[in-house]
């Protein structure tokens, strides 16, 4: 339908896209989204009925694979990134298990960033390889640990670009021409920049997953997932995603669309809030260094200007001192949130040593470089002299 002349949102820009695609309205001529909470359908006729289960006939059966209200997510998320088709997910973390069952087998390999998700790490790396799937994990960076893990049997590389919580940039485009070239679908993550910053798939991405926990809901309510991508390959995932069930509520899909309307004008508020609170700690006499691909000397800042929009919510830094001063620093802090949680229109900050990236030994940790008095702060929506108020207290506390 998105390639269709006669489409008025056919070209449109990505705010009336956010905000219109997917709408189908119903014979009442509602002008908000409704929610159909709705478990089942009724057919017209035993014939009718027939030709739904048999898919002869389009539409609703049953919503464990199809609603109203969820496919108006999925055909709003598939034209922000510019995919032919998405199905929607019950989480992230579906996201990435549907889109693997839905496309590997047992003897297949996966080529997976190092610094993913920590969830996903272990989805591959315990999970996935009870199945026989084999993972290695590269650097996200180091463009040779790429290609020497390669195999013939490889048909996946994962990536997540900018990286939690560095902000190492990768370029998509080179991933995608070492997939082909591998005959292997490359995959990325886009939680972190979503759509209105970030568009792997333009960038020769097979598939875009998502945590719509996170950016696309924006206001941390609800938990959900979204995969875009070609549509074999989203006949595949809804095929897991019927046959096993991890499915999006139509009430957390209608949270995720009032999400999206306001989806640029978000992410591009939380880069300019991040933006500056990077420029302000790098002045910081107790601030040690600080990761953001929006300051000029971050090793990422050039290939993110090019590939994103802007540079996102995301920063980190190292306090002066160790991980006693990191912990005093955040316990000083009165306004930002202490949970791990990110994408929320309130700013978050956690020690990732501990919390996000505690499960790594320390030798993992310290080859991520993940170090003892990194602190990482989602940027939210907030005034910008409050949060600089809420963090020069605990810079106070630390040094
Ligand atoms: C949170 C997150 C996930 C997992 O999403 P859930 O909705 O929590 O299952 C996956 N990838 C990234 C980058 C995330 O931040």
């Amino acid at each position: 339908m998105l390639h269709d002349d006669q489409d008025p949102l056919s070209g449109a820009g990505i705010d009336t896209l956010a905000i219109r695609a997917g709408i189908h309205r119903s014979a009442e001529g509602e002008h908000a989204e409704p929610i159909y909470t709705t478990s089942s359908y009724v057919f017209g006729s035993a014939a009718e009925a027939a030709a739904r289960f048999s898919g002869d006939s389009p539409g609703n059966v049953y919503s464990r694979y199809t609603n109203p209200t969820v496919r108006t997510f999925e055909e709003r998320i598939a034209a922000l990134e510019g995919g032919e088709a998405a199905v929607a997910t019950a989480s992230g973390m579906a996201a990435i298990l549907s889109t693997c069952m839905a496309l590997l087998k047992a003897g297949d390999h996966v080529v997976c960033s190092r610094d993913v998700f920590g969830t996903t790490s272990n989805l591959f790396g315990r999970y996935l390889a009870r199945f026989g799937v084999a993972v290695d994990f590269v650097p996200l960076l180091d463009r040779a640990a790429w290609r020497q893990a390669l195999r013939p049997e490889t048909a996946l590389l994962f990536a997540e670009t900018p990286s939690n919580p560095l902000c190492e940039v990768a370029d998509l485009a080179e991933l995608s021409a070492l997939a082909r070239e591998a005959g292997a679908l490359l995959v990325v993550d886009n939680c972190f920049c979503t759509p209105a910053l970030q568009r792997p798939l333009e960038l020769g991405a097979d598939i875009v997953v998502h945590s719509a926990t996170k950016y696309l809901d924006g206001q941390g309510r609800c938990v959900g997932g979204a995969v875009v991508g070609r549509r074999e390959h989203m006949q595949e995932v809804l095929g897991f995603l019927r046959t096993c069930g991890p499915t999006m509520s139509p009430f957390n899909a209608w949270v995720f669309l009032k999400g999206l309307e306001t989806l640029r004008l978000r992410m591009e508020a939380h880069s300019r809030n991040a933006q500056a609170l990077a420029e302000w700690l790098q002045q910081q006499p107790q601030v040690e260094r600080v990761y953001y691909a929006g300051l000029p000397d971050h090793p990422g800042h050039a290939l993110a200007a090019r590939q994103q929009r802007a540079f996102g919510g995301v920063l980190s830094f190292q306090v002066r001192g160790g991980r006693d001063a990191a912990w005093r620093c955040i316990d000083a802090t009165r306004i930002l949130s202490l949970t791990a949680n990110l994408g929320d229109a309130k700013s978050t900050i956690v020690h990732p040593a501990t919390t996000t990236h505690g499960r790594l030994t320390p030798e993992q940790r310290a080859a991520a470089g993940i170090a003892d008095n990194l602190i990482r702060v989602a940027v939210g929506l907030e005034d910008v002299e409050d949060l600089r108020a809420d963090l020069q207290r605990g810079l106070q506390a630390a040094g």
